[in-house]
């Protein structure tokens, strides 16, 4: 979530439509439990996370800020703890199923030696297989129409493109980072790997001046 307390996901509004109204719903009509797995603290929590430990003096007492490419504080705090505090809660021997296609090679090399399975790897399905197989049962999510790749819609690797339509179709949220972007007492002023936010702002408006959507 980006803001728990004003329910704002961290997925863009049109993933998290489908997830909640045409995803969950064609499972449970399959027969399948689904819940969703949820963190108490959320994207501004770790914005707003006041450093006191840094080696280097002068970040003590600063608001950690934007994410940092690489060394994403949402998956190692917000995604993996709730998953993890879930299991706890399974009493009995489990598998878990990720879903990894077959030629991602690198990241199916992650699973070995884990009781994580890919059924992807095991019926031979790639991502483009996997895409069509989404598509034959009207599940593919509507962020394919515009992007690549799901993920946060804060996500420092989002392309320009991606936050040049964020920008354009979802201007509140863009608004959101803006004002997260005049904050003061921050470590880094970096939102995209190098860049300011004011710096990739400055970008996105010149996509969107030769781009319609
Ligand atoms: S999508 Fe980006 S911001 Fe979200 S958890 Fe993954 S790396 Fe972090």
């Amino acid at each position: 979530m980006f803001d728990n307390k004003n329910n704002i996901s961290g997925e863009l509004p049109e993933h998290i439509d489908f997830i909640h109204n045409k995803a969950i719903p064609k499972f449970r009509e399959w027969g399948y439990d689904v819940q969703i797995l949820r963190s108490e603290k959320d994207y501004l929590d770790l914005f707003y996370h006041v450093v006191t430990r840094s080696k280097k003096p002068e970040r003590n007492g600063k608001y950690a800020g934007f994410l940092l490419a690489g060394m994403c504080a949402a998956n190692s705090q917000l995604k993996i703890p709730p998953i993890k505090n879930f299991l706890k809660t399974v009493k009995k021997p489990f598998i878990q199923y990720i879903g990894i296609a077959t030629d991602e090679q690198k990241r199916l090399k992650k699973l070995e030696g884990t009781n994580k399975i890919s059924l992807l790897q095991r019926y031979g399905y790639t991502e483009k297989m996997a895409y069509d197989l989404c598509k034959k049962y009207d599940l593919l999510s509507p962020i394919y129409k515009f992007a690549k790749r799901g993920g946060c819609w804060f996500c420092p690797n989002c392309s320009y493109k991606e936050f040049a339509r964020l920008k354009k179709c979802h201007t509140e949220l863009w608004n959101k980072l803006m004002l997260l972007s005049n904050e003061q007492n921050i470590i880094s002023s970096c939102f995209k790997y190098n860049k300011t936010f004011l710096q990739i702002d400055k970008k996105v408006d010149e996509i969107n001046s030769q781009l319609s959507f």
